[in-house]
């Protein structure tokens, strides 16, 4: 089967090395097999998405020599698709209402007898609106108190039954996002969490090689487990690792790496870069003195 991959960048800020390197990842491996590659802007985030950093991401892909097929797709048209999921979930009594402020949260842990729980994500929720009764929760959420639903990882498993998804070079992976604890899929601010609208996109774009950095490897169980819970088929993964700095750890901003709009601006041929970022070397003179 001719795959079809994708490349979902955030618009919160501007592109930089690590991001060429997957966009080359999903694009190249799409190109090589004759599949289609396509964009997806994931600016679900109202509060923290620009559109400057929207119209930069077009011009760097340009930029790198990457073409993408069919129309950019953005998360901000498609609030309906997410509240659908979401209502679906609903109905079969996996949602519940969160009203916990992160406050909240932090002395519910601080003040718990035994050790917090670690998830992928952090401490996991300590199940506070989990308790609510039905009454007391509808009865706040009719009142208009902010708040955000969380899905019941328990019920959700347990209604889902054992999962399993494949990574082109981990291989089989018996998926346990329980371990995540009570995933919020609706936040306060934002009308579909990462996990929700990146599952349901992916399905609905017709995805069927998900092609990104490692360091979502982990997050891949809970939308495993949202595609049995909303009938979606699940692609297959190739979790690629991460480009690393020239001290062995994951590039970041205290390597000194240029974004790549600043690398554009200044004349730096983008197609020599993403040959270069696709032997898996770094350009150089981007480390900063100090690194
Ligand atoms: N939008 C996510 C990010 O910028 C990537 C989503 C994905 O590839 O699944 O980190």
């Amino acid at each position: 089967m001719m795959p079809t991959t994708r490349f979902a960048p955030s618009p919160t800020g501007p592109l930089h090395l690590g991001h060429a390197f997957s966009a080359l990842q999903a694009h190249d491996r799409a190109r090589a097999a004759g599949g289609r590659f396509l964009l997806r802007i994931e600016d679900i985030d109202g509060t923290r998405s620009r559109e400057a950093h929207v119209a930069g991401i077009l011009d760097d892909l340009a930029w790198l020599g990457i073409a993408w097929d069919g129309p950019v797709v953005r998360q901000s048209q498609r609030l309906d698709r997410y509240e659908a999921a979401l209502d679906r979930l609903r109905a079969a009594g996996l949602l519940y209402p969160c009203f916990c402020t992160r406050a909240d949260i932090a002395r519910e842990v601080a003040d718990s007898a035994s050790a917090p729980h670690h998830g992928p994500d952090g401490p996991r929720y300590p199940g506070i609106c989990r308790h609510l009764s039905p009454d007391e929760a509808a009865a706040r959420v009719a009142a208009g108190v902010p708040h955000a639903w969380r899905l019941a990882i328990d019920a959700a498993v347990a209604a889902a039954g054992p999962l399993t998804w494949q990574d082109a070079t981990a291989g089989r992976q018996v998926a346990d996002p329980a371990a995540f604890g009570d995933v919020v899929l609706a936040r306060k601010d934002a009308p579909a969490s990462y996990h929700l609208a990146v599952t349901v996109d992916d399905a609905a774009q017709g995805v069927t090689e998900v092609v990104r950095g490692i360091d979502l490897f982990a997050a891949t169980d809970v939308h495993r487990l949202l595609q049995a819970l909303l009938d979606l088929p699940t692609p297959a993964y190739r979790h690629h690792p991460l480009l690393l700095g020239p001290d062995g750890a994951r590039l970041a901003k205290r390597h000194g790496a240029p974004t790549l709009a600043a690398l554009r601006q200044a004349g730096e041929d983008g197609r020599a870069l993403a040959e270069t970022l696709r032997r898996g070397d770094l350009p150089t003179g981007f480390v900063a003195a100090n690194s």
